[in-house]
């Protein structure tokens, strides 16, 4: 039985790879969760396009940011960014950083995002923004220093997503399927939201139905059907995980019983 740890990997590869299938992430971006066995620790893959992410890129890092084990691998400069928000937030089990050009023109025009559907819920009432600049001047932009992915934290506060202004989004979860759920979902809102503003009106969700609708979408069966139902997708676009080898796995060859057969039988001829 796979061990807790090795699932993680495996649904960090898988988170990846949805997001990126479902056109949230392309080159850049990356999924990561907290470790399932010690909260001071965090796994996210090697740097890698998500689409390409296996299970065997994903390392494990400490809440500094620093790989627990020595490698030599090149690693994500916006790392920081996971552990200086799991180190603010310990209900956060989950973080995906993006440039979904579904948010992009929120980041770039300040335009508040608001829920204004149902499933835009699960992205709260408030969607707080960042702009780097302030705290810290010109840049090249990138969340590299600790002290800028605790400036980020703290723009987060108790919010489930942030606007990165110029940049892009930051969204968290309280596990891989959750995290998936409110990104796609949060993406969405933001094209409806426009498009609605393209027709003339935006009506948004009450702080009562967002809180109402969000209980909704925690429950197990709404996380583990809309999983199921990317997963699927995702095995159909032919970038799912490829099954591991019986070799690897440790199972034995089979034996050429037939022609052991054959050969046994020409004998007696
Ligand atoms: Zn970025």
């Amino acid at each position: 039985m796979a061990s807790a740890i090795n699932r993680a990997r495996e649904e960090v590869a898988i988170g990846n790879r949805i997001l990126a299938n479902e056109g949230v992430l392309d080159a850049f971006g990356h999924v990561s969760v907290r470790h399932p066995e010690n909260p001071g620790r965090y796994l996210l893959s090697r740097s890698r396009a998500p689409e390409l992410v296996e299970p065997s890129d994903v390392l494990e890092y400490d809440l500094e940011s620093r790989p627990v084990a020595a490698t030599t691998a090149s690693l994500y400069s916006e790392r920081v960014v996971h552990g200086e928000i799991y180190k603010a937030r310990p209900d956060v089990m989950a973080v995906v950083h993006h440039h979904s050009p579904a948010m992009m023109p929120y980041c770039v025009s300040g335009i508040e995002l608001v829920p204004v559907f149902h499933l835009g819920a699960p992205m709260g009432n408030k969607v707080p923004f960042w702009d780097q600049r302030d705290d810290f001047g010109d840049t090249n932009m990138l969340v590299i220093k600790p002290e800028e992915g605790a400036s980020l934290a703290r723009a987060l506060g108790r919010n489930s997503m942030v606007l990165m202004r110029r940049h892009g989004t930051t969204v968290v979860g309280a596990n891989v399927p959750d995290l998936v759920l409110r990104t796609i979902y949060s993406c969405r809102n933001a094209e409806f939201q426009w498009q609605a503003r393209m027709l003339g009106h935006v009506s948004t969700l009450s702080a009562g139905e967002v809180e109402k609708c969000a209980q909704i979408h925690k429950q197990p069966n709404v996380t583990g059907r809309t999983w199921e139902y990317w997963s699927m997708r995702l095995q159909k676009s032919g970038n799912g995980l490829k099954a591991v080898p019986a070799k690897r796995i440790g199972a034995k060859k089979r034996p050429a019983v037939r022609k052991t057969v054959k050969k046994a039988k020409g004998r007696k001829r």
